[in-house]
């Protein structure tokens, strides 16, 4: 009976540290996500923490243990890499594989060549903007509660792969790295996990776009909106409308890309979702 008890108790205890823990699907490979084990979670003992070069790393527990949650960016190289930890004021490293993957190729042809040869002031302000959204991608903010079990943005088929190799009119571009919502304009978006709004914007290529910060280098992204309805700064709900799709920017027709960003790396958003989704 005490026995019982004692162990009943335990969950008890033991249930707020794992409030959030749903840990996405890994896949190591680049664009996937590295699940490393970092020992068990013990109640009350400080987290440990994870780099990867000087990288910050989600840790989260899951079933008793801690884990590094590793975004492996699109360009990483296959083959073994190291984390640094520390746990209790000490340092280790820990190896693990990237397996390579092979995305597919895809040939666009765009009518509005205005939008594939930019003029020099086009140029200047696109890559402006890609400065200004590469450290929107380091951003770094410790959080207690990081929901990385993820809701679907909008309500809609997922369409345009993520990863797959873009030419257009012949030129290779980056890769496509989130994935489409092919929903029409005016479509509510909502926040696929709490967070706060680190940054809205209107830009060349991905038009009118909200960052979600879920902490912990965790980040969404939502482009080609029609309308924003949400302002920097702001904490936001799993759920909550954030505005409106469109097709705002570079989109070749109406529909939702949704990114999802991990220590940096732009990572495949469906290992976010619940298994199966359509
Ligand atoms: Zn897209």
């Amino acid at each position: 009976m005490i026995r019982q008890c004692l162990k009943t108790c335990l969950l008890f205890i033991a249930l707020p540290l794992f409030a959030h823990a749903a840990l996405p699907q890994a896949s190591n490979v680049p664009g996937g996500v590295a699940l490393v084990p970092l020992g068990a979670a013990v109640k009350n003992a400080q987290p440990p923490q994870a780099w990867l070069g000087d990288q910050p790393i989600l840790v989260t527990p899951d079933k008793g243990k801690w884990f590094a949650v590793v975004g492996l960016p699109l360009d990483m190289k296959p083959g073994m890499h190291t984390l640094r930890t520390m746990t209790n004021a000490e340092s280790a490293t820990i190896a693990f594989k990237v397996k390579p993957k092979k995305y597919p190729e895809q040939h666009i042809t765009l009518k509005d060549k205005g939008k594939v040869q930019l003029s020099p002031e086009d140029e200047a302000r696109a890559l402006g903007e890609i400065a200004t959204i590469k450290q929107l991608k380091l951003h770094w903010q410790p959080a207690a509660d990081t929901d990385p079990a993820f809701i679907i943005p909008a309500k809609g088929r997922l369409s345009g792969r993520f990863g797959l190799r873009r030419v257009f009119n012949g030129e290779p571009r980056a890769p496509h790295a989130g994935i489409d919502v092919a929903v029409r304009s005016g479509t509510t978006v909502v926040a696929s996990s709490q967070g706060k709004v680190l940054a809205v914007d209107d830009y060349f290529f991905n038009g009118k776009t909200i960052f979600l910060d879920h902490g912990n280098g965790l980040i969404t992204m939502y482009c080609h909106l029609d309308r924003i309805d949400v302002a920097a700064g702001e904490p936001v709900r799993k759920g909550q409308p954030i505005g409106l799709s469109g097709q705002t920017g570079r989109a070749t027709g109406p529909h939702l890309h949704w990114s999802v960003i991990l220590n940096g790396a732009m990572v495949n958003p469906r290992l976010f979702l619940p298994r199966g989704t359509k």
